[in-house]
């Protein structure tokens, strides 16, 4: 593993020197919970590759973001019943981006709820942790069925 990234969160996760609450993880993904949630499930979509943005990311990460958004959000769907799920994906800090690795947000909405895309307020940690057990199990139930 190169250490080139050593100063960024999510490279530093994706190598196993920070911890987080895993949802998903394929070969060039991984999704975990957001510390900062907005919404209980609020998820991050990470590219394991260390691209800044949009337009320095391999086709192939995005096609693998996308699938991996798909079931994530679906596992979300199950487990939570959020009545909407906003997906947006934040490019430099003028588009209010705010760590500087590739991720997409999975946000759980609910009618009248507020807008914002970040919060300063970190979650619970048990809550964190069963929400991502709770996604992990949603997310293995569909697979055994694949
Ligand atoms: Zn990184």
């Amino acid at each position: 593993m190169d250490h080139a990234h050593d100063d960024c969160i999510f490279c530093r996760i994706i190598a196993g020197r920070a911890p987080c609450h895993r949802v998903h993880e394929d070969e060039l993904t991984i999704t975990f919970l957001d510390i900062f949630p907005v919404t209980p499930g609020h998820a991050l979509v990470v590219t394991k590759e260390h691209f800044e943005n949009i337009f320095e990311a391999s086709e192939e990460s995005l096609q693998a973001v996308a699938a991996s958004a798909r079931r994530v959000s679906g596992a979300i769907r199950r487990c939570l019943a959020p009545e909407g799920l906003a997906v947006f994906q934040l490019n430099g800090a003028a588009a209010g981006q705010s760590v500087f690795h590739y991720h997409m947000h999975l946000l759980p909405r609910s009618a009248g709820g507020s807008m914002k895309l970040h919060t300063r307020v970190p979650g619970d940690e048990q809550e964190l942790r069963q929400i991502a057990e709770r996604l992990v199990a949603a997310l293995a139930e569909v697979e055994s069925r694949d």
